[in-house]
């Protein structure tokens, strides 16, 4: 985890936050690859969402929501807690679910555990008084909820149809850790399937073999996702069914998405609470909701890319380890690199800068002349860009390049004229 830590830093995918003061406990920034590999992450998901679907809408809601609907949801009221315990001793509170019977830091006993809400407080308006308190959302998908109505009367959309977001979401969690993986902040990537009650089971599995078919499309390896079926008493308080989809990190298989069949308790209370009648031709909707970490997303991503490669893939070449970030090609942050054989040709330079503009507006795209050409394929490799275009003497007499694959390390000869569809763009 440590290397994936540090690579993230040194190569501009992620920063721990505010840095120069030191840090900010569990709180990251995304560099400039780290942006471009999450937006890929999120156009995956959302394209294998929405595009070319008539039954599956987006919005995109705002995070401060009034508090009506996290009391109707049940966040402030039933459940949405953890169990705190602290250390007798050193007074370090965790929870109670990630340590044993003694504190992990001073070995001290703890106190009984009490229940801790996770929604994170914020006043609106210049008076912090009770009547101005409201929430950051804890999950994106009650914008959703009290927004049924909304997407349907304005798409004209009939039950079953699904509604997509992508958004932040906060959680004042206990005991942050694990680099992205459990932070206050993050991302979440939701879809709800507003369906009938007969239907929830079928749709459920239906929505659970896609969502792993994503991942397995995106590189993930079969054996490292799992599901891990929560047991009845472990349920949040919106649940009647809980499927947890589960990748293999360097410390532990942990949860990356949660599929849900959450029956009709949202449009329900929503519709008790606020007195507007949510439901579709006399009844609620039950809801299945498949619910992703874009950060936990990313960290699986990264995890499963990234190789170390003692002595190099030319065992000849290179006594260094050579890093190779295998990330498939749509979420790679780099597509594509330009890089002139020499830095002192004038002419191959120009060749070299005019190729460039020609590709930088179609994808992303670096231009690189300094180094050796095989230092500059390994700093390629290494951030994911998937094809290196170099430009040799001879391009100046028959406009060819050559353009390397990341992966395979294999070259072709081809034309300039052939470089954008040959780069599949
Ligand atoms: P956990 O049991 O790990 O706390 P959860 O079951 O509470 O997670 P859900 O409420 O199902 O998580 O949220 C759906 C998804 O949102 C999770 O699968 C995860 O990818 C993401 N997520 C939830 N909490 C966090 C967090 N604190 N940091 C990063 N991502 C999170």
């Amino acid at each position: 985890m440590q290397k994936i830590v540090s690579f993230s830093k040194r190569r501009g995918f992620i920063f721990p936050s505010s840095g120069i003061y030191g840090g900010f406990s569990s709180c990251y920034d995304f560099g400039p690859l780290g942006v471009e590999m999450r937006k890929n992450i999120k156009d995956a998901w959302w394209n294998s969402m929405t595009k070319g679907k008539d039954d599956i809408v987006g919005i995109d809601a705002s995070i401060l929501m009034s508090p009506k609907v996290w009391e109707a949801s049940g966040h402030l009221t039933a459940g949405f807690t953890d169990e705190l315990v602290e250390c007798k001793k050193c007074h370090h509170r965790f929870r109670k679910d990630f340590v044993k019977d003694k504190c992990p830091d001073c070995g001290g006993s703890f106190t009984k555990s009490k229940k801790f809400n996770l929604m994170m407080k914020t006043f609106i308006g210049p008076v912090e008084d009770s009547a101005s308190i409201s929430y950051l959302r804890a999950e994106t998908c009650q914008g959703i909820y009290v927004n049924f109505k909304n997407v349907m009367q304005s798409m004209r959309k009939k039950v079953p149809f699904g509604i997509a977001q992508i958004g932040k979401a906060f959680r004042n969690e206990i005991n942050p850790k694990d680099f992205i993986f459990r932070t206050r902040e993050f991302e979440q990537m939701e879809m709800q399937w507003f369906c009938s009650s007969k239907d929830a089971d079928k749709l459920f599995d239906y929505w659970l073999k896609k969502r792993l078919s994503w991942y397995y499309d995106l590189g993930i390896n079969k054996k490292n996702l799992r599901t891990y079926e929560v047991p009845e008493k472990e349920l949040a308080h919106y649940a009647r069914r809980a499927v947890d989809i589960e990748y293999k990190f360097p410390f532990g298989w942990k949860e990356i998405e949660g599929i849900h069949n959450r029956g009709d308790w949202d449009l329900s209370n929503h519709s008790k609470h606020s007195g507007d009648d949510l439901k579709y031709e006399g009844f609620y909707p039950y809801v299945i909701e498949t619910s992703a970490g874009v950060d936990r997303n990313m960290f699986a991503f990264l995890t499963e890319a990234y190789q170390e490669i003692k002595g190099g893939r030319r065992k000849d070449a290179n006594k260094e380890v050579e890093i190779v970030l295998n990330v498939d090609r749509r979420l790679a942050p780099v597509k594509v690199a330009v890089l002139p054989l020499v830095k002192n040709s004038p002419k191959l330079i120009k060749k070299a800068k005019q190729i460039y503009n020609l590709l930088k507006t179609n994808m992303v795209c670096f231009y690189d002349e300094s180094g050796s050409i095989g230092r500059r394929y390994r700093r390629l490799d290494e951030i994911g860009c998937v094809s290196a275009i170099t430009i040799d003497f001879k391009s100046l007499e028959d406009d060819s390049v050559t353009v390397r694959d990341r992966d395979t390390m294999k070259q072709k000869r081809i034309k300039i004229n052939k470089l954008l569809d040959f780069l599949n763009v």
